[in-house]
């Protein structure tokens, strides 16, 4: 693939924009859809890789530039893989994202009420899709394995970060450097895989 020199981050969610523009190439231009004026498309796919390979189709068809999308979410082991693909909708049904990570705490209390090892495990899931000339799409999928914190911790991040301890270490996004969590986590492994399937990010 000829190199780059113009790239549409594919999101509304700042969060997600800082990071993505982190990874990528200094020398790639970078535009978002709020400079464009293009609004989100609904998010109707029933996982992760099928809503980032609609984010990116669509951003790519009303800009006609190349476009990098992502999906993810936060999947808790007890609470059926909640919320999901439905992380970011959680936080609009509960108010914010404090909220939802409240609610997150208070229904993992529940489900493990009465049970001597109390099961907190959970991950992040980012599914990274790729769209350039014609709709042609390359995906690529990142996870990281960690737990629920006991309650939010740092004021680092953004969505769920304050609730969320990658294995291996003690604490949480929300509490660790922007840069140390950005090198780690689930939107970095996707793009390391990304970046070895198109080596010109
Ligand atoms: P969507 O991909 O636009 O559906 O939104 C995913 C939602 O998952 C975001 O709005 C965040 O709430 C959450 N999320 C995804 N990645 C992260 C992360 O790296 N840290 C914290 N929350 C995240």
């Amino acid at each position: 693939m000829k190199k780059i020199e113009q790239i549409l981050i594919g999101t509304h969610n700042k969060g997600k924009i800082k990071e993505i523009c982190y990874l990528l190439n200094k020398k790639i231009k970078k535009i978002t859809p709020l400079e464009l004026q293009i609004k989100s498309p609904s998010e109707t796919g029933k996982s992760f890789k099928a809503n980032s390979e609609l984010k990116a189709k669509y951003f790519f068809n009303k800009s006609k530039i190349i476009t990098l999308s992502d999906d993810s979410g936060l999947c808790i082991d007890c609470l059926n893989n909640q919320p999901g693909i439905y992380s970011a909708r959680w936080a609009k049904k509960y108010g914010n994202f404090n909220q939802a990570g409240k609610k997150i705490l208070d229904l993992i209390k529940k489900k493990n009420r009465n049970k001597k090892i109390k099961n907190v495990k959970a991950k992040f899931i980012c599914s990274l899709s790729f769209c350039y000339k014609n709709n042609k799409i390359i995906t690529a999928e990142g996870i990281i394995e960690g737990k629920i914190s006991d309650r939010p911790k740092g004021k680092n991040g953004f969505g769920y970060d304050p609730i969320f301890i990658p294995k291996g270490t003690k604490k949480t996004f929300g509490q660790m450097s922007k840069k140390k969590k950005m090198l780690m986590d689930h939107r970095f492994l996707a793009f390391k895989k990304m970046k070895k399937k198109i080596n010109i990010l």
